[in-house]
């Protein structure tokens, strides 16, 4: 079981998902922003594709789903990827993957 979050920035309302918990197959989500395009990604890290794609394993390494640049980082969760404010959870459910 995992749960979902939705973050909304006050400022620009830039909208990201963030998942919690482990999903089936022992995967976890790391959101993480990228420089390049100013998103966040939901990057899937570990579990079973992990085993067979050991590039799977960490956050390190990884690119963008949305640009594939490199310089991706690990979200802090509180700073907006767009304009640098603040974003907030508004939402918050029981997710299954
Ligand atoms: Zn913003
Ligand atoms: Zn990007």
């Amino acid at each position: 079981m995992a749960w979902k979050r939705i973050y909304i920035c006050k400022q620009c309302g830039y909208e990201t998902e963030v998942y919690e918990g482990k999903g089936l197959f022992g995967q976890h989500i790391t959101p993480m922003t990228c420089p390049e395009c100013h998103t966040v990604q939901n990057i899937v890290v570990g579990g079973v594709i992990g085993d067979v794609a050991p590039s799977y394993r960490t956050e390190a390494g990884r690119l963008c789903l949305r640009c594939g640049s490199d310089k991706i980082k690990v979200w802090n969760l509180h700073t907006c990827p767009k304009c640098g404010g603040e974003m907030k959870v508004t939402n918050e459910k029981e997710f299954w993957t």
